[in-house]
């Protein structure tokens, strides 16, 4: 099956946990794997994993991904879509906006962006459309100097409302975003919005700090004909510092913690007391026991280890 899945006999939507696997996991990714585990069998979605493999890849990470959501029962209903399989969807999806006249090449560089969109009326994190209406010359010129283009969406909104299950209704910011990079690989929001809809993906559940990603998303969406999911961006998990937590703040992965002694089921506890659910110690349990009022609303402090 490719964009239907079967739970029990009947054909259901699904949610996802999309990674990429540019190394471990670490215990906010692996709480917001739970939470996308729990917020799909609650609905009575397929819970289905894509490793989102375009960019920053690690040898070996991907299987050692899964091997830990494994070991905490994540385990998913079909199966893991790789997106560097995808790229003649992506190229399907870009042609079908081509011919929509709604694609067109960007020169700019990363410093040029950045010194335009730090222009005073620009819209935060807004690319300022430099290029959205160069001539045939006024590309010649660039392709000469040794420019290489990437493709950008021309975007005909700059602000788009979502609705996010937590957090209630979004309004962010819309531009043109990169289809493809300079580089020529698809970009993350495009590759997303492909897979989601071809997975039969109708709820995303991640991190809150993807929800600023959301209204450029349901845009693409809308634009391509597909469907827009249910959102659900989680609180992130923070380090000791206040920032984003991450490899240095200690014994934070779950193969760290199986070698200080600990066991699936103690990291599970740990993740479930963080959710609301003190005393859970497996995704079962959970899936009785957890709601989704219990979840804080607050980022979660994670409690590092000594290495
Ligand atoms: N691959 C992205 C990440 O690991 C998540 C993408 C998504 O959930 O939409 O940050």
């Amino acid at each position: 099956m490719t964009n239907a899945h079967r739970r029990g006999g009947a054909v259901t939507a699904a949610g996802r946990f999309a990674p990429s696997p540019s190394g471990d996991l670490h215990l906010g990714n692996l709480r917001t794997a739970v939470l996308a585990w729990l917020f799909a069998r609650q609905s009575d979605r397929a819970f289905l994993i894509r490793m989102e493999d375009l960019d920053r890849v690690r040898e070996g990470s991907a299987e050692r991904q899964l091997a830990d959501l494994a070991a905490l029962g994540l385990d998913p209903d079909g199966p893991v879509l790789t997106q560097s399989s995808r790229r003649d969807a992506y190229d399907d999806a870009i042609a079908t906006l081509q011919a929509a006249g709604r694609v067109y090449e960007c020169f700019c560089t990363r410093r040029e962006i950045q010194q335009a969109a730090s222009a005073p009326h620009a819209p935060q994190g807004a690319y300022p459309g430099t290029c959205r209406n160069l001539t045939d010359t006024e590309r010649d010129e660039r392709r000469r100097a040794g420019r290489r283009p990437a493709l950008r969406l021309r975007a005909d909104v700059t602000t788009r409302a979502v609705h996010d299950v937590l957090l209630g209704d979004h309004t962010g910011v819309v531009d043109d975003l990169v289809l493809r990079r300079t580089d020529g690989v698809p970009a993350y929001n495009l590759a997303v919005v492909v897979d989601d809809a071809f997975q039969g993906v109708d709820q995303v559940v991640r991190g809150d700090d993807l929800l600023s990603s959301s209204p450029r998303q349901a845009y693409l969406a809308g634009l391509l004909g597909l469907p827009v999911p249910e959102y659900v961006h989680v609180p992130l998990a923070l380090g000791p510092t206040g920032a984003r937590l991450a490899k240095r703040d200690g014994a934070v992965t779950l193969r760290d913690r199986l070698d200080a002694g600990e066991s699936a089921d103690d990291v599970l506890a740990e993740i479930a007391a963080s959710i609301g659910a003190p005393g859970c110690r497996t995704v079962g349990d959970l899936a009785v026991r957890w709601r989704p009022d219990l979840l804080p609303r607050e980022p979660w402090y994670a409690v590092g280890r000594d290495t």
